[in-house]
């Protein structure tokens, strides 16, 4: 017999039938694959290593239903600029089951763009290739950079055209999770006073993401704890490497602690915590430096949805869940720290060290310094007396920039480590590359305009290594020439 191509192992389509609606993806017209994750794959147990393409295309589009799979539009509402939507739910999304990975970690497989379902209001169900190539490429990115996130398995384009401001070229992405549950999962059954299906989704989200704290005293506010833990830590990775996400409603907020739901996400360039990239963010709620405070909002509206789980006295329950927003913002501050201090080659943060980021930081800011940049090549200044040629490229102007160096100098080697150990430690974390915006746009243009793959495979191809000296591919490195700059982004739903 053979194989078969994925091992569904279904816990979710097991909850009780409000949790979501069973549905089959829409055919369409043309699948055809333009990029598959074989390694990705062969992590998760999928045998797809020798399978033709086209029948790649044709399961990884949803036109082929393996045997297994059981197909479920999860629902979910949320909080979405700050203002509650009681339904929202897969409008576009459709879960094809789930799979134990080689880790022994159940991951979702997930079609996106695979038709309408009962969640999809006014949309078509579709998505376009442009926003379907930036998900792959940001969060590939992502996990090169170390930082916990959903995957991208697939992308098969549909051979049809989604209407968006104008006809674009239609496409499937294939998403893996560790789950799709998110933070507006809670808050649906809480706006329906639903507290068995609360208490429901809660235990199953502990069984599946947090089983170290089944057993202790007060499971509940220890599952809390650690979904407020692995947000703060998420945020202080997203700031270490410049990414904005743009759109951190409750909704787009997974409780497994990943990135999630790349919709108008990018890069910074120049080192500015006001930047914002979503053409829909006009207030900046979202900008690069807000990010914490959301997160921490959105992590209360998580805990209100389980005070009743906190404690049977709910004056009790609302001090615990304080107790806990309290901690996120403990753990916050001292992961980003930790993690500003590594940025420049510390290893633990002295009292005087907080100012000396602070300032570099500052100096970036004052100067257009590019944050990738400003931090990579920092490390190859261990020990100089002068400032490196492409460190001072990097700064409009290199006033301050001696001194600071100086001083930081002083403080870095009188840790004991040797400049060279120093150097390859601030390697290890300050990337030579990410996935600039100009970049992301210009294999998306050619992509759909000219059916153009090759930017954005080479781009996938060496942001797995963003770490990584890749002399050959330094044009990536760079940042956008005035007219490359793209400073505009797009939901593209
Ligand atoms: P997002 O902004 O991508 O997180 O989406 C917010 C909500 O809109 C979710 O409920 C999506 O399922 C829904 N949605 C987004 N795009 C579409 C689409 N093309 N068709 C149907 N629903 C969509
Ligand atoms: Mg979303």
């Amino acid at each position: 017999m053979k194989t078969p191509l994925i091992h569904f192992d279904n816990t979710y389509a097991r909850l009780p039938e409000r949790f979501y609606e069973s549905i089959t993806p829409s055919p369409v017209k043309l699948p055809q694959l333009v990029r598959f994750n074989f390694k990705l794959a062969q992590e998760l147990g999928v045998n797809a290593e020798g399978v033709a393409s086209n029948d790649l295309a044709v399961i990884f589009s949803g036109n082929q239903i393996l045997p297994g799979s059981e197909p479920i539009a999860q629902a979910y509402a949320g909080h979405q600029f700050g203002h509650f939507v009681p339904q929202l739910g897969d409008g576009r999304a459709i879960l094809l089951g789930e799979v134990i990975a080689s880790d022994g970690k159940r991951r979702d497989i997930q079609l996106k763009g695979s038709g309408r379902t009962r969640f999809s209001r006014q949309g078509d169900g579709r998505a376009a290739l442009g926003p379907v190539m930036r998900e792959y490429i940001l969060s590939e990115a992502m996990h090169g950079l170390g930082i916990p996130t959903t995957r991208s398995l697939a992308i098969v384009t549909t051979g049809e055209e989604v209407m968006r401001e104008t006809s674009l070229p239609g496409a499937v992405l294939t998403r893996i999770a560790a789950s799709h549950i998110r933070v507006g999962t809670f808050e649906y059954f809480a706006a329906r006073q639903d507290k068995e299906a609360l208490k429901i989704l809660a235990d199953y989200v502990m069984a599946r993401h947090y089983p170290e704290v089944q057993s202790l005293p007060q499971p509940y506010y220890e599952m809390l704890k650690a979904i407020l833990r692995a947000k703060a830590e998420l945020v202080v990775h997203w700031m270490r490497v410049g990414f904005i996400h743009g759109v951190m409603n409750t909704d787009n907020t997974s409780v497994s602690g990943e990135t999630i739901d790349y919709g108008p996400c990018a890069f910074m360039d120049e080192y500015d915590p006001n930047t914002v990239f979503s053409s829909i963010d006009r207030h900046g709620r979202y900008a690069f430096g807000n990010q914490a405070v959301i997160a921490a909002e959105n992590m209360g509206s998580l805990a209100s949805c389980l005070l009743f789980l906190l404690h049977e006295d709910p004056a009790q329950a609302l001090k615990m869940a304080q107790e806990a927003i309290n901690h996120f913002e403990a753990v916050f501050q001292n992961a980003w720290s930790q993690a500003a201090c590594q940025k420049i080659g510390l290893l633990h943060a002295d009292s005087d060290d907080l100012s000396l980021i602070l300032d570099y930081l500052e100096l970036m800011q004052k100067n257009n310094a590019d944050h990738t940049l400003a931090f990579h090549y920092l490390s190859a200044a261990v020990g100089e007396k002068k400032v490196p040629p492409n460190l001072h490229a990097v700064f409009s102007q290199s006033q301050g920039l001696e001194p600071w160096l100086t001083r930081w100098n002083e403080r870095v080697l009188k840790q004991g480590r040797s400049a060279q150990e120093i150097t390859r430690a601030m390697n290890a974390v300050n990337p030579a590359f990410i996935p600039r915006n100009h970049r992301v746009e210009q294999a998306i243009q050619a992509a759909v305009q000219k059916n153009d793959f090759n930017l954005m495979n080479r781009l996938i191809d060496v942001l797995a290594r963003p770490y990584d000296d890749q002399p050959q591919e330094s044009d990536l490195m760079q940042p956008p020439k005035p007219a490359e700059r793209v400073t505009q982004t797009f939901c593209g739903t």
